[in-house]
């Protein structure tokens, strides 16, 4: 019988060498046919020597040598091992097997063996004598094989228990030969070759089996460069579509108007809040949609430039709306501009979750309406019931993965006349973003940056504290409270039950860094402490997820009015709370929070013109936490402290997965291949000038692909 030929979207038990137990384990990594087959990459390339002399092996190589045994001896002590000494006149070379001392009775002095494994170095540098661990071997005898090969490059695949790397190369090898002329390249010829690119054929066949170094990276390159065209692109049709359809409610502005919005205010606008604000006025008054990313950090003061947008629309006679992250802080949002906005004519309600029905449906009535001029609400009170009159403004607030599906979903809430009208978007975040990832991800938006804080902060001092020290820290608690200032308890968990999250796992963590499980400080049994011990007579409050939302904002109403002193709460606080008489915080168990937590958690003191203090009590279990805790000692530069957590996590999280699909870059390193992402992006704005839509005969496939990969995220649906 004869197998019908491999096509991409054979199964794998297609493929020859494959069976059913192998074609499940390759399941399980996602592996499902010959495409997604050819499609797993290797993650690194082992050299493999042909056969040397000792002398002539390459550390970290594998390597293969014959020679004569001139020592060997089992070693029972420690861990159990069998060691062996070969000579062949150029060189010694030392065996190590483990937990394998039955050899010694298979491998005696003056054998000849023929050994293939990887070489490491043993010794200092200068007198490094090579070493193989856990060698494959073969006694010679009589007539020795001939091993005759040239140096080859074995890849290395991502692989399972149940599907290990070399089974996968076997099958991807099987596989290549038919796959590869099945392949169709997405590249115009004329182009590739302009880019000194290898065909996508090509590119694979580089990785999967390589002659050299150079073809590792040339494949790597030509897919790397892919992936960013292939998502630059996409960020460019989505531009151009954006220009060609999207319209957007033009907002008036005059001086008057301007003086009139900053009246409102109840301090002078900082150079660059100016600045900020009148690009975005500037962006307001087009008949195209404002697309803006505002970044500044935390305590920067972002919500007076969210405000004078919102204004200048409700001047208009449009809609706004402002989506935070949290209920809390959408609750504080509604009451500043409430307060704000006290006497004039613009009305404001708050959207959140915890809404009673009839209190709801009437909101949502008034703003279908219009007679409400700005909504404030958290993301999950977006739900389809909730449609505006006339929807021109919307502000996502600390929220910088917000991308494009997003933005459609709002741009569907506006019920007006003439529902092709998009609002002007802003989001504001105090994450930095780096540049280059603001060129992909964020491709579609415009950056503008608040530098600085605004003027009379004190500042915030950070102190590392051991557990053993409690009782000075809150002695200093007990002092900023006696002062008539308050402060802040951060606690990890909500009660005693409460497991321990999983640590962020992070692929340059080691496992020894990992720290074994201690119990975590919970806000109840930290307030029963704090009232009948280092506190008392102090007027405490406790703040958490788990409140209803009236008791929450009641609470939140009296710590800003002062009538609570401390207020011990879990990271509800974390994002935007603006209590300026807040001046000490203490974060129990600080190494359990990651930095851009705590950077922000810390951003809730020093507000104000006293200055701050803020405490860590934490015994950091790893190196990874304590240098965490030590930089937070050390800087209050919120870009600086990203980066570092980007140094310690890797930028993983920067991309949410869960949100974007797939990762959307496997190959592409977004710092290592910088240079690559410019020359992808100039590419990728002349191509979309020249066919906006990629619409040629010659351009089918890449466009299928851009579609297929990026369609969703960038909605681009509706642009063929
Ligand atoms: P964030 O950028 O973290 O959202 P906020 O908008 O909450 O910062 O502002 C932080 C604090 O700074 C608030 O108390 C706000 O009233 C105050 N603030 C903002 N801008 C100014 C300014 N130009 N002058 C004085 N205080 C300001
Ligand atoms: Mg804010």
């Amino acid at each position: 019988m004869t197998e019908p030929p491999l096509t991409l979207t054979s199964p794998l038990e297609a493929v020859p060498g494959v069976d059913r137990k192998l074609a499940s384990a390759l399941f399980a990594l996602g592996i499902s046919n010959v495409a997604k087959l050819i499609w797993h990459l290797p993650f690194r390339h082992e050299k493999e020597q042909g056969e040397t002399t000792i002398a002539q092996l390459e550390p970290q190589a594998i390597g293969t040598t014959r020679a004569e045994v001139t020592s060997c001896r089992p070693v029972n002590f420690g861990r159990k091992r069998f060691e062996a000494v070969l000579h062949d006149g150029t060189d010694r070379l030392e065996l190590v097997w483990f937990n394998q001392t039955y050899l010694a009775k298979r491998i005696h002095p003056g054998m000849r063996l023929l050994v293939t494994g990887k070489v490491s170095d043993r010794g200092s540098a200068g007198n490094a004598r090579p070493q193989m661990v856990n060698p494959r071997w073969q006694v010679l005898g009589e007539t020795e094989p001939d091993t005759a090969r040239a140096d080859r490059l074995r890849p290395v695949y991502p692989a399972s228990e149940r599907a290990k790397s070399w089974q996968i190369a076997k099958a991807v090898e099987s596989a290549l030969p038919s796959a590869l002329p099945l392949i169709e390249d997405h590249l115009p010829g004329d182009y590739r070759r302009s880019r000194e690119l290898p065909t996508l054929a090509e590119a694979y066949r580089m990785l999967h089996a390589p002659q050299d170094e150079q073809e590792v990276r040339e494949g790597r390159r030509r897919l790397a460069f892919d992936e960013l065209l292939l998502l630059q692109l996409a960020v460019f049709m989505r531009r151009a579509a954006r220009d060609a359809h999207e319209r957007a409610l033009p907002l008036a502005w005059s001086e008057q108007l301007d003086q009139r919005i900053r009246s409102r205010f109840p301090f002078e606008l900082t150079p660059s809040q100016d600045q900020v604000v009148r690009t975005i006025a500037d962006d307001l008054q087009r008949d195209r949609p404002a697309n803006r990313l505002v970044q500044g950090d935390v305590g920067s003061g972002k919500t007076v430039v969210a405000a004078y947008a919102m204004l200048q629309a409700a001047a208009s006679g449009h809609q706004s709306v402002m989506l935070a992250p949290t209920e809390l802080l959408a609750e504080q949002h509604a009451q500043s501009l409430t307060k704000m906005l006290a006497g004039s004519k613009v009305s404001i309600a708050l959207l959140t979750g915890s809404l009673g029905e009839p209190e709801r449906a009437s909101i949502e009535r008034r703003l279908a309406s219009g007679e409400i001029d700005i909504a404030v609400g958290t993301h999950a009170v977006l739900t389809d019931r909730v449609r505006f009159e006339s929807l021109a403004v919307a502000v996502i607030d600390e929220q910088h993965r917000f991308g494009v599906e997003q933005r459609a979903k709002i741009r569907a809430k506006s019920a007006g006349a003439d529902s092709t009208l998009w609002p002007h978007v802003l989001v504001m975040t105090a994450t930095p973003i780096p540049r280059t990832l603001a060129m992909t991800v964020f491709g579609d938006l415009d950056v503008c940056a608040i530098q600085g804080l605004p003027p009379g902060r004190a500042g915030v001092r950070t102190i590392h504290a051991h557990p053993q020290d409690r009782a000075d820290v809150y002695a200093q608690v007990r002092a900023c409270v006696e002062r008539g200032e308050q402060a802040y308890v951060v606690v990890p968990a909500i009660d005693a039950g409460q497991q321990e999250p999983m640590l962020i796992a992070s692929t340059n963590q080691s496992t020894d860094d990992v720290p074994p499980p201690r119990p975590m400080r919970d806000v109840k049994t930290v307030a029963e402490e704090l009232t009948t011990g280092w506190l008392e007579g102090a007027r405490i409050a406790v703040l958490h997820g788990r409140l209803k939302r009236d008791s929450r904002e009641r609470i939140m109403d009296r710590f800003r009015k002062g009538k609570i002193d401390v207020l011990i709460a879990t990271t509800v606080i974390e994002v935007g709370v603006d209590v300026p008489n807040a001046t000490a915080m203490v974060v129990e168990d600080a190494d359990r929070f990651g930095l851009a937590q705590l950077h922000q958690l810390r951003g809730r003191i020093g507000r104000g013109d006293k200055p701050g203090v803020c405490l860590l009590v934490s015994d950091p279990p790893t190196d990874t936490a304590r240098e965490r805790i030590a930089a937070m000692t050390r800087t209050t530069d919120g870009f600086e402290l990203a980066e570092l957590d980007l140094q310690l996590r890797g930028p993983g999280d920067l991309f949410d997965t869960k949100q974007d699909g797939a990762a959307p870059l496997r190959v592409a390193d977004l710092f290592a291949d910088r240079e690559l992402l410019e020359l992808a992006r100039r590419d990728a704005q002349r191509w979309i000038e020249r066919s906006p839509r990629l619409g040629s005969a010659g351009e089918a496939v890449l466009r299928r692909r851009v579609l297929k990969t990026h369609g969703e995220r960038f909605q681009l649906g509706d642009v063929g």
